[in-house]
């Protein structure tokens, strides 16, 4: 099944997840202008909203199974952020660090930001500290 539904997207969109538990109602994205999307159906009628913290180009969107009103995003700024949907379902800042989850995207070797996080499976290496990237400056 196909459905075209609108989004706030302003460019190319780089990652889509639907959310858990969600009956494929509720999609999270993330664009290269770093603008991420949570976009729901009320009743038939789409309602999208954006976070706007990200100022780089968006890279991923990861969801938690075990955790449907939750999402990462991550992109070129270097920073993992964590959304929780039961906090807030927009951010209409203009590059806010509020959600910021991890800030230590940077390559201990080069001490520069890493481009484009991988975030996949993230949510499994939680479990494995050792596998995360270490805090900046270190
Ligand atoms: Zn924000």
């Amino acid at each position: 099944m196909q459905a075209l539904v609108p989004t706030r997207h302003v460019a190319n969109i780089f990652s889509a997840e639907f959310l858990p538990c969600t009956a494929d109602r509720q999609v999270v994205s993330i664009d290269a202008a770093g603008l991420a999307n949570y976009m729901m159906d009320v009743g038939g009628r789409n309602i999208a909203k954006v976070f706007m913290c990200q100022q780089e180009m968006g890279n991923q969107v990861v969801v938690d199974n075990d955790n449907p009103t939750v999402f990462l995003a991550c992109g070129d700024d270097g920073f993992v952020r964590q959304y929780d949907l039961r906090e807030k379902i927009e951010c209409d800042c203009n590059g806010c660090e509020k959600d910021v989850l991890l800030s230590n995207c940077v390559d201990p070797a080069t001490d520069r930001r890493r481009k484009g996080v991988p975030l996949f499976n993230f949510f499994a290496l939680q479990s494995k500290p050792e596998l995360k990237a270490p805090p900046r400056g270190q």
